[in-house]
Order: C-alpha cells, then structure tokens, then sequence
C-alpha cells in the first residue's frame, strides 16, 4: 500500500510540475473565483469548450490550478462549471458532504505543497443529501446501510453545533444551519490537522474560506476566512 502511495505521489509530480506564468496572491485567487460564479450566473461563460491549445499546454507544462475546491459529489454542483473555471484551473476534491477525512487532506497537502495553490474553498450546499442524512441519524431515524454511517459521523459534529446554536429550527431550516457549520468545521478541521496547510496560511501564502452554493440560484455565497487573520496567532510572533 505505502510503495503504491509512494508511486502515485511519484506520478503526479512528474506529470504536475509547475510550469508556466506567475501566481496568484491568495486574494487574487479569490477574486477568480468569485468572479468566476458572477459570470456562471450571468450565463456567459468562458469555459464551455476546450481549447486544443490549452489542452496541450496542460498536457505538457503542468498544472497551475488557481484553487483547491472541496465540494460535495452531489451532480447538481459542478465544481469547473460553478466557477468558471477551465481545464487545470481548480484542484477539486469531491466527496459527499464535502468533508474532510484523511484522503481529502492528503490530496488537499499535495495541492498545497507541490502545486503552490493560493486558496482553498469548502464549498457547502444547500438541500445536501448527506447533511440530510446526518440530520436525519441525529434525530434517530432509520439506520444507514453499508459504509454509510462512517461519512454520516463525520458530520455529525455539525448536526450537534447547529442544534446547539439554533435550537428552535427544524426540518429544511435545520438541514441549511448544519450545511453552513459543516463548512466552517471542515475548514478548522483541515487546518488544525494539517501542518502543511497551516503554515501555508501563517506564511500568508493560502487563504482557506468557506462557501455555501444556494442550488436554485447557482450563486455561491462567501461565508468568509477561516481562521480569521484577526484571530491568528503566528507561532513565534503573537505570544
Ligand atoms: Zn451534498
């Protein structure tokens, strides 16, 4: 398992070595982003089709993605489409519930070391089947089958902090307080279990924000910085 691992991270070295342009600040990049989905509203897009030029420039100078997206793998949440983003433009993670276990963070690490990527979004939705299903556990409903119960836990935490925060919401109106938590928690997950990301963050070289997409809309709303650089305590500095 650990040489397989091994040949893999070998793998993408090779084929993604920083190749071609400056970087993004991390400001920069959030901007991209941003503007990203206010052309995805808007219905002009820049990214429908793929350039043969663009495909071989990839192919052959690496990639230089502008951010890492953690998303749900829910289909209604296309993570290139939601940003207008190109081809090797974002590091997307996807799982349900968009959380963040041991392989999400790894696959997080290795875009924030090896790529230099300036951002990391958690991006959250709303009417999420996952955080349903969790919310649903929490209030003892049926068992999940299979592996299920595993990713649920995961965000169970979340469940826990919205109830706690908004005890008089129920049904959908609870489901969207712990899809907002959610975010917030796997953003301080990923930082606080990760010392790769987090010094990238004290070195001002990666922001992380937490973002929740309204499906109906397609806009994705910015929730904010996680931690907020108020709040950071840069080791060796602010003690
Ligand atoms: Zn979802």
């Amino acid at each position: 398992m650990r040489s397989r691992i091994i040949s893999l991270m070998g793998l993408l070295l090779i084929t993604c070595a920083p190749g071609y342009g400056a970087r993004p600040n991390p400001q920069q990049a959030l901007d991209a982003v941003k503007t990203g989905n206010l052309r995805y509203l808007s219905g002009k897009t820049l990214h429908f089709e793929v350039s043969k030029e663009k495909r071989e420039i990839s192919a052959s100078d690496g990639q230089q993605p502008v951010a890492i997206v953690l998303g749900c793998s829910d289909s209604r949440v296309p993570v290139e489409m939601v940003f207008d983003q190109g081809l090797a433009e974002v590091f997307v993670v996807r799982v349900a519930g968009n959380i963040c276990g041991t392989a999400e963070l790894a696959s997080i690490e290795y875009g924030v070391k090896y790529l230099q990527i300036p951002l990391i979004v958690v991006l959250g939705h709303s009417d999420c089947g996952a955080v349903k299903a969790a919310v649903d556990s929490a209030a003892g409903g049926a068992a999940l089958p299979g592996l299920l119960p595993a990713l649920v836990n995961k965000i169970a935490p979340a469940v826990a902090v919205a109830k706690r925060s908004h005890p008089e919401k129920r049904g959908n109106e609870l489901v969207h307080a712990a899809a907002l938590a959610n975010v917030w928690l796997v953003a301080n997950e990923m930082f606080s279990n990760s010392t790769i990301v987090k010094n990238a963050v004290f070195a001002n070289r990666l922001k992380i924000v937490a973002a929740i997409r309204d499906l109906k809309s397609g806009k994705v709303t910015f929730l904010g910085e996680y931690p907020q650089p108020a709040t950071l305590v840069v080791p060796g500095k602010n003690r």
